[in-house]
């Protein structure tokens, strides 16, 4: 018997979401992307320009996801896009050293001095993933410390979730993760120096590194405490450990010279990424040369990579960077301010808790009251209401993160007239979770 076609899909992210899927596992390149957290279907983005999105429907949103942060300048921004395309005309990749990668590493290393030898490579979790094997190479010791709620990437070490003990080794994340890759990662929780304190005692000397978000993005926006890097660097020092800042959201986001510099704390080891591709594939690993020369072809830890320091990625990176000036980043601060203010100001009237935390351009929301300093409290938020806020947002033409917990970025282009759009719809989209009192 014939079964009759299916009625066309009524829109073209419909159509192409069902196609999406005979391909591509889940209809999608990376899992967040499906809309698997909030339902419905995911926009298909067809074209993007300055603070906006516009999918295969036609709609117009703006945009604060910003391809996860990378998207600092706005998109296409018109120096990258004509620093990329210079770049293709010289031809898109040679897997030979170029001037381009000497020269953002020269850009970077005035911005941030720890990183006194660096390497490109093309994503946040090879970065991440580099710089805890350089650092195991560098200590000889196999350990490495974590905290929950932050995120390093899907290396196997970083898919880790705590084990039952202070020290305790962890458990695997993920399935395909062997236990023994997950038993030498100590997971703990965020702003707590007597944790801390603990687990580097238990372990007598086996840890070679601690990683952290200096200032987490991955679950929600967290601060961290007054002293508590102070006192994860001093117990790094007083342990022979290194210190690890993953910078790949936060460097170039919070200011010029990334969390480090807002905060004063050198770490041996940072990880960047996202803003340093200028919305290319880059990221880099670096820090103190004494561990950097470890790596090979100076010394016996291997890692390597063949389109890494594109130039396509490099001319991106170099022309974003040279954007980000003094101005910019008040620039990118107000419009922070301006869409916390937005957000507590729609909530208070609706009724709706609501905790926000900001650092430089990103914004962190969470649909409760109270104080969140760690990922029991980032988790205790409400969840259900931030499906039902994203997709007032998204029906109001605002395009939030697909997902709680997840930052919020703005871009030099988020300007007055989108600003004031997001200051409305905000309004309107609060007001329908709003509880009703009386
Ligand atoms: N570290 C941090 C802090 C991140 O936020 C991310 C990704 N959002 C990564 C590492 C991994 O980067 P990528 O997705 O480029 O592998």
């Amino acid at each position: 018997m014939r079964v009759e076609a299916q009625a066309s899909p009524q829109s073209r992210n419909e159509a192409l979401f069902a196609r999406a899927q005979g391909v591509l596992a889940g209809g999608v390149s990376s899992p967040v992307r499906s809309f698997r957290a909030v339902g419905g279907t995911p926009r298909f983005i067809g074209r993007a320009s300055g603070a906006h999105l516009t999918d295969e429907d036609g709609h117009t949103y703006i945009d604060f996801v910003l391809s996860w942060g990378a998207v600092i300048l706005g998109h296409a921004h018109p120096a990258v896009v004509s620093a990329i395309k210079a770049a293709a005309e010289r031809g898109t990749t040679y897997g030979a050293a170029t001037e381009a990668e000497v020269a953002l590493a020269e850009a970077i290393q005035k911005d941030m001095r720890s990183l006194e030898l660096l390497r490109f490579v093309n994503s946040g979790t090879e970065a991440a993933m580099s710089a805890l094997r350089v650092a195991r190479g560098f200590t000889g010791r196999d350990l490495v410390v974590m905290f929950e709620g932050c995120y390093h990437g899907h290396a196997d070490p970083f898919l880790t979730k705590a084990g039952s003990g202070v020290a305790a080794a962890g458990l695997p994340k993920s399935a395909g993760v062997p236990a023994g890759a997950a038993r030498d990662t100590i997971v703990l929780p965020f702003n707590d120096e007597a944790a801390l304190e603990r687990a580097f005692k238990e372990t007598r000397g086996g840890i070679a590194a601690a990683i952290v978000e200096p200032i987490p993005a991955n679950m929600g926006v967290v601060l961290p405490r007054p002293g508590f890097l102070e006192r994860l660097r001093e117990v790094c020092e007083e342990h022979d450990s290194l210190l690890i800042f993953d910078e790949v959201v936060t460097g170039y986001r919070v200011g010029r010279g990334g969390a480090q510099g807002r905060l004063r704390i050198e770490p041996d080891l940072t990880c960047l990424g996202k803003v340093v591709g200028g919305g290319l594939p880059a990221a880099a690993f670096g820090g103190r040369r004494e561990v950097m020369e470890n790596l090979a072809p100076l010394g016996p830890v291997y890692q390597a990579g063949t389109l890494a320091g594109n130039p396509l990625v490099m001319a991106a990176g170099l022309a974003t960077l040279r954007a980000l000036t003094p101005a910019a980043y008040e620039q990118l601060d107000a419009a922070a301010a301006r869409l916390e203010n937005a957000l507590k100001g729609s909530a208070a009237a609706a009724g709706v808790p609501l905790t926000t935390a900001r650092a430089g351009g990103m914004v962190g929301a969470h649909l409760r009251s109270g104080l969140v300093e760690n990922f029991a409290d980032a988790r205790a938020t409400d969840l259900d209401g931030y499906r039902r806020l994203f997709h007032a947002l998204l029906g109001r033409g605002i395009y939030f993160p697909p997902s709680p917990l997840e930052a919020l970025f703005v871009s030099l282009a988020h300007g007055a007239s989108a600003m004031a759009k997001t200051d409305r719809a905000a309004a309107d989209a609060f007001a329908t979770l709003g509880r009703r009192v009386g």
